[in-house]
């Protein structure tokens, strides 16, 4: 839930500040057990600039990628790692946070290089916990 808040209020505000996303990717995942649960997930990239401290190339919060300028924008190898987070994201929503205390989310030891892309922790198939910016539950008529 507070994913969801966070990419509402960042897609408003950036919004209102003049900023226009690129929209890098959309998803749609479903879902069938005692419901019908479809997950849609437009990938927004917004180049913010000095929104961002001087010494941070990228910001990812669930569907939302805040890149720090033209650079970033054009290297492949820094929007990998935010689609990363992204990913990331999709399977832990709002356990995010908390699983990155032990989870290797940002690829460390060779964090900040990007070969930390590498390492980065990414769901395996069949990961059990979705999350998605947009989440559609529609109950299925179970007939006896
Ligand atoms: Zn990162």
């Amino acid at each position: 839930m507070i994913t969801r808040l966070i990419n509402i209020f960042l897609i408003i505000i950036l919004g209102l500040a003049g900023h226009t996303p690129m929209l890098y990717s959309i998803s749609v995942r479903f879902q069938v057990d005692e419901c019908l649960t479809i997950w849609i997930d437009p990938v927004l990239i917004y180049n913010v600039g000095d929104l961002l401290p001087e010494y941070v190339l990228g910001y990812t919060n669930g569907d939302i990628i805040l890149l720090a300028g033209e650079a970033e924008w054009n290297d492949e190898r820094v929007i990998q790692h935010e689609y990363n987070h992204v990913i990331q994201y999709q399977a832990l929503g709002d356990f995010y946070y908390i699983t990155s205390i032990f989870l290797n989310l940002e690829g460390y030891p060779y964090y900040p290089d990007l070969k930390c892309n590498d390492y980065m922790w990414q769901p395996p198939e069949n990961w059990f916990w979705k999350w998605g910016l947009v989440e559609i539950k529609i109950p299925l008529n179970r007939r006896q």
